[in-house]
């Protein structure tokens, strides 16, 4: 039934260490010689980053993508950034810049202000937000480019603050010799692109080496190996998440379109893997996305891969009624939920886990993956029970100030005296008592 479904999509869809395809193993055989599990493999790429630093850095971007860079080479020159901007598509930096002041607009609008307060007169308490100086971003290269996840994480990173951001992406055609990638990063401001990907890349902005400066945050998307490196060098540097596939809950009633809830669901299936699952009160709306579905694959260019995605990952499920849709998707906690009902504001009050919410019939995840201003990096695999979306705010870090007058401190030590007394921590309370004489 539904509630199994969902349970057993949600277990096949949480991150694990081991789901890599027999191209990966083979290439973990040659790099490594045997047939170490993705975890050993990051495991070993860190600590020889670590350890050699640079050189390791090299070693492995030859080893696993391919790329015999020189030190020098790792690093995108600025010429380079700026060439590739000057040939970029005049539309596309037009669209950029669009884009930059959607994300500007809502970023800002939501970013932490200091909070003081006086709780009684000679006390002053501040909740104070400053900037992490130095951030590094992942930017996939593998089967696409990605020019949007530059602008969801750079662009809130720069909202914020961040003094320093380095961007790495793989040494490939869809990596760091994109141009559309280039450009963006030319036109948002970002001067350090380096050409690694991967663990050995995630391991040198964690640790720092001769060509690359640490970091204190590593942000943005990638495959398995990008994530297992950020997991494990999280603590020597924050880390935005542990990101599994993509995934997305429709609920959708009669007022549905049964042609626009089938492309929501290939859209996400086209992650590959990415997961759809669609829930419904109204069966004659399964029947007609079925059909739909199966016309709209056909036409589409990657329809194989999202057709296989919706095989593994994908259901269309009939609840009793709204309530049962908003309780399974509540209990679900998809990454993505798109509401196609006639009154979809009051659906979403009764669901409390989703990473982003798009309400409506003319509200597509794509619009949020895209353009519209809250960031496309969000948490994947039930997280978002405990986590939130990548945001202007996740560069901030929070630290308190705190300030009393004499007369203040009289009032208060006794308290501090009888519990650090308690703890036998005297040296505590002699420091409160010695200011009261
Ligand atoms: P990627 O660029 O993240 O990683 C490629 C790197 O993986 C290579 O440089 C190589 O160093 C390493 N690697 C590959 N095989 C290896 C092996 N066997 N052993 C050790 N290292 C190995 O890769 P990608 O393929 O482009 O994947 C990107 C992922 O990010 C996709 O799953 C995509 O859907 C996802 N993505 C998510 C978002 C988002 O915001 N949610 C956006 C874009 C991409």
């Amino acid at each position: 039934d539904a509630v199994e479904t969902l349970a057993a999509l949600r277990e096949k869809l949480s991150p694990r260490g081991d789901l890599v395809s027999p191209r990966g193993r083979e290439l973990t055989q040659k790099v490594f010689g045997k047939p170490l599990t993705p975890v050993e493999v990051v495991e070993t790429i860190c600590r020889d980053v670590q350890s050699e630093g640079t050189s390791a850095l090299l070693r492995y971007t030859k080893s696993l993508d391919g790329a015999e860079l020189s030190a020098d080479e790792l690093r995108v020159p600025e010429e380079e950034l700026k060439a590739a901007h000057a040939k970029a598509d005049g539309n596309l930096i037009e669209t950029i810049r669009r884009i930059r002041d959607n994300i500007v607009e809502f970023q800002s609008a939501i970013l932490h202000r200091d909070v003081t307060i006086t709780p009684r007169r000679g006390v002053s308490l501040t909740q104070r937000y400053v900037p992490i100086p130095r951030v590094g971003i992942c930017v996939p290269g593998g089967a696409a480019a990605y020019p949007s996840t530059v602008m969801m994480t750079a662009i809130p990173a720069q909202v914020a603050g961040v003094d320093e951001i380095a961007v790495v992406a793989p040494p490939t055609p869809f990596g760091s010799y994109n141009t559309d990638m280039l450009a963006t990063c030319h036109e948002l401001g970002i001067k350090e692109v380096y050409r690694c990907g991967g663990a050995q890349a995630v391991a040198a902005m964690a640790y720092g080496c001769d060509a690359m400066p640490a970091v204190d945050k590593i942000v943005g998307p990638g495959n398995l190996f990008v994530a297992l490196a950020k997991k494990l060098v999280f603590g020597t540097v924050d880390i935005d998440s542990f990101a599994g596939p993509s995934e997305v809950i429709v609920i959708a009633d009669e007022s549905a379109d049964a042609a626009f809830v089938a492309s929501d669901l290939i859209a996400q299936a086209e992650h590959s893997p990415g997961s759809a699952i669609l829930i419904t009160w109204d069966e004659s709306l399964i029947a007609k996305v079925e059909s739909e579905l199966a016309e709209q694959l056909q036409a589409l260019e990657r329809g194989d891969l999202a057709r296989d995605a919706l095989a593994d990952f994908g259901a269309l499920i009939l609840a009793r009624d709204a309530d049962q849709a908003c309780e399974l998707t509540d209990s679900f906690a998809p990454e993505h939920l798109q509401i196609e009902t006639r009154n979809p504001e009051s659906l979403i009050e009764k669901i409390r886990h989703s990473g982003a919410a798009f309400l409506g019939h003319h509200t597509p995840v794509a619009l949020g993956d895209y353009a519209a201003g809250p960031s496309h990096v969000l948490p994947t695999g039930g997280t978002c029970r405990w986590a939130a979306g990548l945001s202007a705010n996740s560069f901030l870090r929070s630290g308190s100030v705190t300030q009393f007058t004499e007369s203040a401190l009289a009032e208060i030590g006794p308290d501090v005296i009888t519990v650090a007394e308690k703890e036998g921590l005297t040296a505590h309370a002699r420091s409160i008592s010695i200011r009261q004489r």
